[in-house]
């Protein structure tokens, strides 16, 4: 197996399904960070199946929300002189203010530019939020 050298004070978001390590790389922007990362991609999990890893040599402020609606399975594991300090559990936010699009043409954050999308989480096991304007539901992929 191979073998990455552990980090000494950063982050390491564990646990990502195998194949959404990439979209998250992408969405922190990690490709243009100035200190060490690594994306490993289908690493073996100690559970059935293949993980992807992302280890980021930085105390980084990580958009939990964001991530917890591209993976609500990932853990954030903080390391601090090479020992996990801290691990934080994702789980899907209740409200997420405009990351979630509404595609209800007659919905008013279509008709009215500024308004904000909000959407409220209304089912976790599912995935599903419903806008708070138009009640359109979004689900979304886990
Ligand atoms: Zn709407």
């Amino acid at each position: 197996m191979l073998t990455i050298n552990s980090i000494k004070n950063g982050i390491v978001i564990d646990h990502i399904k195998a194949g959404n390590g990439m979209k998250i790389y992408n969405q922190l922007k990690l490709y243009e960070a100035e200190y060490t990362t690594a994306l490993i991609m289908n690493a073996q999990s100690t559970k059935a199946g293949k993980k992807d890893i992302i280890k980021i040599e930085n105390r980084i402020d990580i958009d939990l929300k964001i991530l917890g609606l591209l993976d609500p399975n990932v853990t954030i594991n903080v390391i601090e002189n090479e020992v996990i300090k801290e691990k934080i559990a994702l789980r899907l936010p209740d409200t997420v203010e405009n990351v979630i699009i509404c595609k209800n043409p007659r919905c008013i954050t279509s008709v009215e530019t500024y308004v904000p999308h909000i959407f409220h989480l209304v089912n976790e096991d599912k995935g599903e939020y419903r806008c708070k304007y138009c009640d359109e539901i979004h689900k979304i992929e886990t």
